[in-house]
């Protein structure tokens, strides 16, 4: 390892943050879902560390076949299906169950000739208008798809458009629309992300599929993981490279868009863009510098990026600088970058090192 920038995963939060989404849906199953490489963690040694999950949610056949040639056994779902009736013979063969959100879908199904049997959720819209099939379409689909010989209906999914502010009337009119499904609700029924879990008792349904809480970050617009007793997973990091004094009036990193307004101690640390971290993040975003808190300055680089080192005496050329994670909740990076911690922890790029850390 060379630049010192790296990404923390504390494999035991990752395991805690699933007891607890067990022991919020102690009814449910649970389909961790481990898509986008884990949301960042790492889509391997994620799924090891949730080998207590009952199954693993992803986005496509590639993730799949990294679980299975990992050696994982549980039932994988795909997500969104296949896009390619060429994934078919992949599916079949790996024992891939299938979401199934659209017509051109069954159809590929009905007329591909499956060489085995493969189980398939049926995806209903009841609200968010993204993927899949009206209530009022369910008899018909399921009863084409019971005609085509090797399919075996798992049962019915939803999504949430709007659970992570429990405040929106949206969620119980999804809620609504799905237990006005009522005995045409075929099979097992799953329904809740992470904020309905933890937010919607009555979404638990058969199967949970927990994302984002599993990583130990908070679903909710308004509260943070602690508040739900989750840990962070994630903790990315890196050190100072240099240590300058600036006078009154310099401009400080591209663009000069900030200028010192005294003279002033500031900090480069060994991160930026290229590694994930938001450029879009303001001067005044929070950072930990040996566990103490400092701000960013200016714009963020590629490579780096500039602190105020002011009232931060004992910072040294090495000192660790935490971006998000442990003492500084990645909920709250997110906020200052205008957007979700989901995409922070799923951007950081490959040329971060992850490494696991477990207490035994
Ligand atoms: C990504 C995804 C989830 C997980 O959502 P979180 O908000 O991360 O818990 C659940 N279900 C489906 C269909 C998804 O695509």
């Amino acid at each position: 390892m060379t630049r010192p920038v790296r990404a923390r995963v504390d494999v035991d939060a990752l395991r805690s943050n699933l007891q607890l989404a067990r022991r919020t849906a102690p009814h449910s199953r649970i389909l961790a879902v481990v898509k986008a490489n884990a949301y960042g963690h790492g889509l391997v040694p994620v799924a090891r560390a949730l080998e207590a999950a009952d199954a693993f949610g992803v986005a496509g056949v590639e993730e799949a076949l990294l679980l299975r040639q990992a050696g994982i056994q549980k039932p994988i779902v795909l997500l969104e299906g296949f896009f390619h009736a060429a994934e078919l013979d992949e599916v079949i063969r790996h024992g891939l169950n299938l979401v199934v959100h659209a017509t051109h879908q069954v159809e590929a199904l009905a007329t591909a000739a499956l060489a085995g049997p493969v189980r398939v959720w049926i995806k209903l819209d009841t609200g968010m208008h993204r993927l899949g099939f009206a209530p009022a379409e369910l008899a018909a689909v399921q009863a084409r798809l019971q005609s085509i010989t090797g399919v075996e209906l798992a049962g019915l999914m939803t999504h949430f458009a709007c659970a992570d502010d429990r405040t929106d009337p949206a969620t119980q009119r999804q809620l609504d629309a799905f237990a006005a499904l009522g005995p045409g609700a075929v099979g097992e029924h799953s329904l809740a992300n992470s904020a309905a879990l933890l937010g919607w008792p009555e979404a638990h349904a058969d199967w949970v599929r927990p994302g984002l809480m599993l990583y130990g970050i908070s679903p909710f617009v308004d509260s943070l993981a602690a508040d739900h007793g989750l840990t962070p997973a994630m903790t990315l990091e890196t050190e100072l490279i240099a240590i300058r004094d600036c006078a009154a009036g310099d401009a400080v990193g591209y663009g000069g868009v900030w200028v010192c307004p005294e003279s002033m101690p500031i900090g480069v640390a060994a991160i930026g863009y290229g590694d994930g971290y938001p450029r879009h993040a303001p001067a005044g975003t929070p950072v930990l510098v040996d566990g103490r808190p400092a701000q960013l300055i200016g714009r963020v680089s590629m490579d780096m990026l500039i602190l105020d080192l002011r009232g931060l005496p004992e910072a040294r050329v090495g000192s660790r600088v935490t971006l998000w994670g442990e003492g500084l909740p990645v909920e709250r990076i997110a906020r200052q970058a205008g957007t979700i911690p989901y995409e922070l922890v799923c951007a950081v790029t490959a040329r971060v090192p992850l490494l696991y850390e477990s207490r035994g």
